[in-house]
């Protein structure tokens, strides 16, 4: 792990040094948990934006897009329960002055339970071998069974105190546990308060109009209030889905794990309308589908887990999230819910005005249900960059910092390098770069030798890059070298085109999902 560790923190310096990820206000020292993107990263999030969008739109014909507004009506969050409910427990450590989310402790000290058990797993499966029975080791050994009982009986508690909301027991449990901050190293808590993760604003313009606003903490809400507005106007019939891509924010108590959890971040959402009754139907075939997805993009299949929600939210009837193996463990990506009427019908109670759907076919009307997919795009950014970013040791000694991206989704597609910058082969260069800039991105680079350029070109995950040298103002080809294999082969010139959109398309990306 703290290999890991390591590994990870050198890909956030990766990503500020090629122009991913910069630390926003960096000038100013920064501002915790915000953070923006460069001229590269910016490149890679709409291709991930593009490739949700298009397989949301594109591959479903019942599936529209929206664009709603980041400030909405303050109602709105009182209906969703958000103004109530969207809190995290806090707790300060005195010493440290530190804040910490009570939760987060906890799951931590159930995380290492159970990291203890899958080391005795581990060895035990070292020292028998072939014959090791995994399942049979974990229903037997006396040290998995002592440790087993005390996470059971550490996470029954834990449930029931969230559950409950029962603040002095969450702090009960720090306390017994032994749970210490881990910069102060001491048990010096402060009691457990709520903390709402909602930012909020004042709109209007003189201070006795002024109406108290919030940021929106999820996209999802300017969906469900006009679900009615598309589905009339848009002739849509049941079942039928509306994807948005959008900012949101919250006030984040623990924001770590760079751009992992941010206060200002972009979600991809879908919410998909069902007639009651079918919901559970339509949640297991969302996510298949979402997996597939994810699974496209072929960073490792094994890099995928479903976590099945065992505590629902009193209105859902269903939930997942899809998680990736970072650094750091697995973690949630994507949450895909089953969340009943609730919010049409909070919606429906707190404007007073109907909102159901009538169905021309049955000649009822009805408040649908809804499955929704919810994915950060930053959250899938920091997967992608976690399962393609390799240190690599190359058979001639040399080392070489790489990132595999997709490549549909690379910032840059074709490199484009003139072998010096004289003899006429930099215009050459220019004559390819002005007939393929139109196709996909293409980038221009005639400093430093040949070596650093593809270097700098694999740094940023370029597929491609072709070089002209003296032979190709004679025969008209160029070398084109692959980013993943470093194999370089002669092709003419008219066939560069064909060969890298062909790698690059968005439409064989999309293919890949069926
Ligand atoms: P977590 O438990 O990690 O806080 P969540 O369950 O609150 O996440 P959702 O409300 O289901 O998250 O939001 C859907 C998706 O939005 C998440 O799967 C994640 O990809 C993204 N997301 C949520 N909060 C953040 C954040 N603070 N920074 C970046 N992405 C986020």
């Amino acid at each position: 792990m703290a290999q890991q560790e390591e590994v990870f923190k050198r890909l956030v310096s990766h990503c500020k040094e090629y122009g991913f990820v910069f630390p926003s206000s960096e000038i100013y020292d920064g501002l915790a948990a915000v953070y923006d993107y460069g001229q590269n990263g910016v490149e890679l999030k709409n291709n991930i934006k593009k490739y949700w969008w298009e397989s949301m739109t594109l591959m479903h014909e019942n599936i529209v897009g929206i664009d709603s507004s980041i400030f909405m009506h303050p109602t709105i969050w009182k209906a969703s329960g958000h103004v109530d409910a969207f809190n995290d427990p806090l707790i300060d450590n005195r010493d440290s002055k530190k804040r910490y989310r009570a939760d987060v402790l906890i799951e931590e000290q159930l995380a290492k339970i159970e990291d203890k058990i899958n080391k005795e797993v581990e060895k035990a499966a070292k020292r028998f071998g072939e014959a090791f029975d995994e399942a049979k080791f974990r229903e037997t050994n006396p040290r998995v069974l002592e440790h087993q009982a005390k996470w059971n009986a550490l996470h029954q508690r834990y449930s029931d105190a969230m559950n409950a909301t029962n603040l002095d027991e969450l702090k009960q449990i720090i306390l017994d546990e032994g749970i210490v901050c881990p910069i102060s190293g001491t048990h010096n808590w402060t009691d457990v308060r709520q903390f709402n993760l909602m930012f909020s604003t004042e709109m209007g313009s003189t201070a006795d109009s002024n109406m108290k606003v919030y940021l929106r903490p999820e996209t999802a809400q300017g969906i469900f209030v006009n679900y009615l507005n598309v589905q009339k106007t848009g002739r849509m019939k049941i079942p039928f889905g509306i994807a948005q891509i959008g900012k949101a924010f919250r006030n984040e108590i623990v924001a770590r794990q760079f751009i992992f959890r941010m206060r200002e971040f972009e979600q991809m959402e879908m919410q998909f309308f069902v007639k009651p009754g079918t919901e559970l139907e339509w949640f297991d075939k969302w996510k298949q589908t979402r997996l597939k997805w994810h699974k496209a993009l072929g960073l490792g299949d094994n890099k995928y887990r479903f976590h099945d929600h065992e505590k629902l939210a009193h209105y859902a009837n269903a939930a997942t999230d899809i998680e990736f193996e970072m650094p750091f463990g697995f973690k949630e990506v994507e949450g895909i819910h089953s969340r009943t009427n609730f919010d049409l019908s909070q919606h429906e109670k707190y404007c007073g005005k109907s909102i159901k759907y009538f169905d021309p076919e049955t000649n009822e009307s009805y408040t649908p249900y809804v499955i929704e997919t919810s994915i950060g795009v930053d959250r899938t950014f920091l997967s992608i960059l976690c399962g393609t970013f390799e240190e690599e040791q190359l058979e001639n000694g040399e080392s070489r910092v790489v990132l595999h991206l997709p490549a549909t989704l690379a910032p840059v597609k074709l490199a484009i390098m003139p072998l010096v910058k004289k003899d006429g082969l930099p215009e050459k260069a220019r004559e390819i770069m002005d007939d393929l800039k139109f196709s996909f991105k293409c980038q221009y680079d005639e400093k430093d030798s040949i070596g650093k350029r593809y270097r700098r070109q694999d740094a940023i995950g370029t597929p491609f890059c072709c070089t002209i040298d003296h032979d190709t103002l004679k025969d008209n080809c160029v070398t084109l070298r692959n980013r993943d294999t470093m194999q370089q082969e002669r092709i003419p010139i008219e066939k560069l085109k064909e060969i890298v959109s062909k790698e690059v398309s968005f439409t064989e990306l999309l293919r890949k999902q069926i």
